[in-house]
């Protein structure tokens, strides 16, 4: 028999199912507002294309035009190009959807060699590294496979969710490799389509950048009557471009250098809030925190693009190609021990830090370790922050 709740309680339940609706309602909002975030993009992206090459563009010189050919095919190659795939390929799911319609492009899941769009088509061969984790330096996949004998079941969805994997809310399904939604793709940026998704950010800001740079004099004749404008675009609409290229010139970077940042630390948006938690924490205890897929700047750069050694060419970065991410989602090349001792650390004051993270010494036992490997802790696989990234990614 039900008895009655206390008020308080009963308060604290209706504000916490308030709370819940506001969730889900942002949730549908932003997935309902994704086809016109995305129609919002190519208009502006387009008419931005449109107008340069209107505009600014046709006062070229033949030697301008000759030296700036590469910035002039390039760019437009590459922002259409990028958009076009970020929004196309799919963030790579760790299983089929549990009902409804499944997606009719699951195949760019899998890079098909014979595709336009793949690398292997245009002449790019991938170096030898196997599409597994494994420890660096390491011989790939026997360690990596070991480590992930045990896959976790994603609470919401019920399927597997391999380590890196989250839940979106808004997609109502898990993503490999998960960073965030992002409303202006309409979907998941994750393992397969976040490279496109820094790429076209990139190109983007160099976009912005020619413009602003090349139509400097045009935005300024726009506001004089006499000058002369044998352009087609009228000059308002080359002064409203000419504005937006510059607030969009001083964001996207921003946003691009924060994500090449975190690709740079080995983490994803999501882990980067995790890392910084856990660091402080195992700063508390006078550990040293080890974010397990960073495997230094360098490194961790060359797999997130797939490209230096054993993977493909540097000169893929220029083209619009889908290039396959340098893992399978599954499992994660993860950094080798520390070879130098850290300092020896205190007892641990906090139980429930050791049982989130893989502890690499006998500090848990109140022994002091023999092993050299003393005061590290490394993260184990991303396992705080359950799921629930969708909705809040408005600014990316
Ligand atoms: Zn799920
Ligand atoms: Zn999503």
């Amino acid at each position: 028999m039900n008895t009655p709740l206390p008020p308080m309680k009963y308060a604290s339940v209706l504000v916490i199912r308030c709370f819940k609706k506001v969730e889900h309602f942002a949730d549908w909002i932003t997935g309902a507002a994704g086809p016109v975030f995305v129609f919002l993009c190519w208009v502006l992206i387009g008419s931005g294309g449109l107008l340069f090459f209107d505009v600014v563009a046709r006062d070229l010189s033949y030697l301008g035009v000759f030296l700036l050919s590469p910035i002039l095919s390039l760019v437009p190659l590459n922002m259409y190009g990028q958009y076009y795939l970020v929004t196309h390929v799919p963030p790579g799911y760790p299983a089929p959807k549990a009902s409804g319609k499944e997606d009719k492009d699951i195949k760019w899941t899998i890079a098909m060699p014979w595709s336009y769009w793949s690398g292997e088509r245009w002449g790019f061969i991938k170096g030898e590294r196997p599409l597994t984790g494994g420890y660096e330096g390491s011989d790939g996949a026997a360690a990596g496979g070991e480590a992930n004998s045990r896959v976790r079941r994603c609470r919401k969805c019920d399927g597997p969710k391999p380590e890196r994997t989250h839940h979106c809310s808004v997609c109502k399904r898990c993503v490999l490799m998960m960073d965030h939604h992002c409303p202006w793709i309409n979907g998941c940026v994750g393992l397969y389509n976040q490279r496109h998704f820094v790429l076209f950010m990139a190109w983007l800001s160099i976009g912005c950048w020619t413009v602003c740079g090349l139509g400097y004099r045009h935005f300024i004749n726009t506001f004089s009557y006499r000058s002369e404008w044998k352009a087609y675009t009228p000059k308002i609409g080359f002064t409203l471009i000419y504005v937006l290229c510059i607030a969009i010139g001083v964001a996207v970077p921003v946003l691009m250098s924060w994500h090449l940042y975190m690709v740079s630390k080995g983490e994803t948006s999501i882990e980067s809030h995790d890392n910084a938690y856990l660091e402080k924490k195992a700063q508390q205890e006078g550990l040293i925190y080890l974010n397990p897929y960073d495997l230094g700047r360098r490194r961790n750069l060359e797999l997130f693009f797939n490209v230096g050694p054993g993977g493909y060419s540097m000169y893929t970065l220029l083209f619009p190609l889908v290039i396959p991410p340098s893992s399978n989602g599954w499992t994660f090349t993860r950094r080798p021990l520390p070879t130098t001792p850290a300092k020896p650390p205190g007892s641990l004051h906090a139980p429930e830090l050791a049982e989130g993270l893989g502890l690499l010494n006998a500090t848990t036992h109140g022994g002091h370790a023999e092993d050299g490997l003393s005061g590290y802790v490394m993260g184990d696989d991303g396992s705080l922050t359950d799921d629930d990234e969708g909705g809040g990614g408005w600014m990316d």
